[in-house]
């Protein structure tokens, strides 16, 4: 199918790119990668009236240390994420969780900051940056704002942007010293996530000081296994007491049943993957 008639502009800076999606109103929308929106405007499943390009927008693409934390441009490829240093080196869960989306040729496409405003409940990096406790950067006609991921995501494919926003940066504070796993159960390997868990954990004396989980595609938006963190803290740094930890995992979750798995499937992975997740991160053996 062909996408329905639209106005197309490619702004050379943040300002004008701005400027250009507000005067669209409700019917103009950015475009980034395109690996989500493409499919969706050749099935005319989105009809935009104006796509503001931001490919042209170097200031929105690389990595930056800014102290606590590192800072990436939403412009930022997977595969840029992938391979890049800082990224590995100060929240390594980032590295390894790219590298379990799609294939690599969406990957040098698909972005940071798509994949994010896409919110798709099944898309892996909502839930990693959930539980790398990072803040979304965000700017509108009226200026910057900093949102936390569990007020950024608020439905099915939907977020609390406004019109005129675009996503600009995430940063994420840096966790030297943590442990991390992004546990992801799919079919077919380059598949989307039935389950994923992100996991971080910071360990002491041979026991988890802190922990934070957060699940993919166990309901509209990522999820924090609260109950699973609260019984990991404190307990011994043993697959054993992890487990025990993580069959707590599904609580508050609410699950879609579908061809893939049924809520009840996913809710026993949930539980078994953050077994895993929090074991690797902790560095149980
Ligand atoms: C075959 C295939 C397999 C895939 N497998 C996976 C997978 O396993 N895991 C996974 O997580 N994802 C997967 N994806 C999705 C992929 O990650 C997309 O790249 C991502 O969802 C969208 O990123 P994009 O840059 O292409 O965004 P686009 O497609 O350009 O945009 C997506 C949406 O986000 C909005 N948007 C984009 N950037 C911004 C911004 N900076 N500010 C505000 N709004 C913005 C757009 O308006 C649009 O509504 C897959 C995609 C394909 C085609």
């Amino acid at each position: 199918m062909i996408s329905s008639k639209f106005d197309y502009v490619r702004p050379d800076s943040l300002d004008e790119a701005v400027r250009a999606l507000a005067s669209g109103g409700d019917d103009a929308k950015v475009i980034a990668g395109g690996q989500s929106l493409m499919p969706l405007l050749r099935m005319r499943l989105a009809n935009p009236e104006k796509l503001v390009d931001l490919g042209g927008l170097g200031e929105l693409r690389g990595v930056r240390d800014i102290g606590p934390a590192i800072e990436i441009g939403a412009m930022t490829t997977y595969y840029e994420a992938g391979r890049d240093y800082l990224i590995r080196q100060h929240c390594g869960l980032i590295t390894q969780a790219t590298a379990t989306i799609a294939d690599p040729a969406v990957r040098h496409r698909g972005t940071i900051g798509g994949g994010l405003a896409h919110a798709d409940p099944a898309g892996d990096m909502p839930a990693v940056i959930t539980a790398l406790d990072a803040t979304l950067v965000v700017r509108g006609p009226s200026g910057e704002r900093e949102i936390k991921p569990a007020d950024f995501f608020s439905d099915y494919l939907t977020t609390t942007l406004e019109p005129g926003e675009i996503l600009t940066a995430v940063r994420v504070p840096k966790h030297d010293g943590w442990g991390y796993r992004y546990e992801k159960f799919n079919v077919t390997a380059q598949a989307w996530a039935i389950v994923g868990v992100a996991a971080v954990a910071r360990r002491a004396d041979g026991h988890v000081a802190e922990a934070r989980v957060a699940l993919t595609n166990m309901g509209s938006v990522p999820i924090r296994a609260r109950a699973a963190e609260a019984a990991a803290a404190g307990a011994e740094a043993s697959a054993a007491a992890l487990a025990a930890a993580a069959a707590h995992a599904d609580e508050g979750t609410s699950p879609p049943s579908d061809l893939r798995a049924a809520a009840d499937y996913r809710r026993h992975l949930a539980r078994v993957l953050t077994g895993r997740a929090l074991a690797a991160a902790a560095g149980a053996s």
